[in-house]
């Protein structure tokens, strides 16, 4: 083992008994990766990118720690609103599944309260719940809509998400300006093709 390697820390997986743990596992892996790829790790731009690239994954992976009741914290309150509350655009950045690769967009949110209503801020805080993880854009939309009714208990959720995906634009098909629509409809939003329509209206721009 040379000086360079030993000074970076990183070479000391567990290659022999006894030997000092690396600090981040991750960090071990990524570094491992940029070696895989043919990078020199040493080299002055690199040095830092293992333990920067761990901490974004940290983060953009930390809807798996998280919980819609935990991110709520109590902010449902009683009301007898009972007509449509429609949050749009709401921005998220999540990653595909199948390549790690970003893709992000926009939620449109909409529900009918049955006597319950909850902080607007609140609904783009589950949002992040559930884009903060590994993905499929269809199962994203799905969770946010279940999110709600199980915190709410409302008529209806519709929930549309529109997004670009980053494993389509710079890779196989290499089409930069098709975007993806998903939607999950619940409750009256599924039943009443008025309230489907009324909602898809006034996420229209
Ligand atoms: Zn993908």
């Amino acid at each position: 083992m040379n000086n360079k390697t030993q000074a970076s820390g990183i070479r000391r997986i567990a290659e022999e008994p006894g030997q000092e743990m690396p600090a981040d596992e991750l960090e071990c892996l990524v570094r491992k990766v940029l070696e895989c790829l043919g990078e020199d790790p040493e080299r002055a731009g690199l040095q830092r990118t293992p333990v920067r690239i761990a901490n974004a994954l940290r983060f953009l992976t930390s809807g798996y720690q998280q919980t819609v009741e935990g991110v709520v914290e109590g902010a449902v309150f009683p009301d007898d609103c009972d007509e449509m509350v429609v949050v749009k655009d709401v921005e998220f950045y999540s990653q595909c599944e199948h390549h790690m690769l970003p893709f992000f967009g926009r939620v449109h949110v909409g529900y009918i309260p049955d006597g319950t209503i909850i902080g607007l801020s609140k609904i783009a805080r589950i949002v992040d719940v559930f884009a903060r993880r590994l993905q499929v854009q269809e199962r994203m939309t799905a969770q946010i809509a279940d999110g709600l009714m199980s915190i709410l208990q409302p008529k209806g959720v519709g929930v549309v998400v529109e997004a670009n995906h980053f494993c389509m634009m710079m890779r196989g098909v290499q089409k930069q300006n098709s975007s993806t629509l998903s939607s999950a409809m619940r409750g009256i939003f599924q039943q009443d093709v008025r309230t489907r329509m009324e909602f898809m209206e006034l996420i229209r721009r």
